[in-house]
């Protein structure tokens, strides 16, 4: 495991959660074809310390996760450009794991259900019905986090 050069600007476990709570997108990486790295922009949705993302049926991503599980997955939760100080206070998370689809019919109405409402908080009813009428059309993938780190700038320390 690689330790973070500048430790003083980890964020806590805590921290770490609560930006991947905040954030509305992050950014998939995977081993994709032919070995080349694959980072594709994804919704998702936190749930029981894993996170879910919903994918269709077929796709690069899909096919990459399938012959390698080894995935990470990166959210900006801050990326204010300072130009007078030639920099930026940012604040980021990343998440190593392994991904998988979710096979279990009971964990796939969980998480596409937590992702929707993450999304479009409310409407339990109607958001019941929008699942109910594409279930067999989409896949819920897993990320079973192994190491979360999350990194801020120096000058958002303590804020
Ligand atoms: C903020 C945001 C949130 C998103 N949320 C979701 C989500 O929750 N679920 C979901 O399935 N999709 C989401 N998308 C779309 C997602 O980024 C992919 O386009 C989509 O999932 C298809 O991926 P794929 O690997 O199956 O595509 P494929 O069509 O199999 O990919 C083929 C090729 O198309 C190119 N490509 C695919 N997607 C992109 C892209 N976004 N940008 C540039 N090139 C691309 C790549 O070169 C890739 O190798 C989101 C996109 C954004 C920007």
């Amino acid at each position: 495991m690689r330790e973070m050069r500048r430790f003083k600007q980890a964020l806590t476990p805590d921290e770490c959660a609560a930006v991947l709570d905040r954030g509305t997108s992050g950014v998939l990486a995977v081993i994709g074809d032919g070995g080349c790295p694959y980072a594709v922009p994804l919704s998702y949705v936190r749930l029981d310390g894993k996170l879910y993302f919903h994918f269709a049926m077929a796709g690069h991503k899909l096919d990459a996760i399938r012959a390698d599980s080894r995935a990470s997955f990166c959210v900006i939760d801050q990326d204010r450009v300072v130009p007078e100080e030639y920099t930026t206070y940012f604040r980021s998370v990343i998440v190593f794991g392994t991904a998988r689809v979710v096979d279990d019919p009971v964990e796939k109405r969980r998480s596409i259900d937590a992702l929707c409402a993450k999304y479009r908080p409310g409407f339990p009813a109607e958001r019941a019905a929008e699942i109910d009428g594409s279930w067999d059309r989409f896949l819920m993938v897993e990320l079973a986090p192994e190491r979360v780190t999350g990194k801020q700038a120096k000058e958002l320390m303590g804020r």
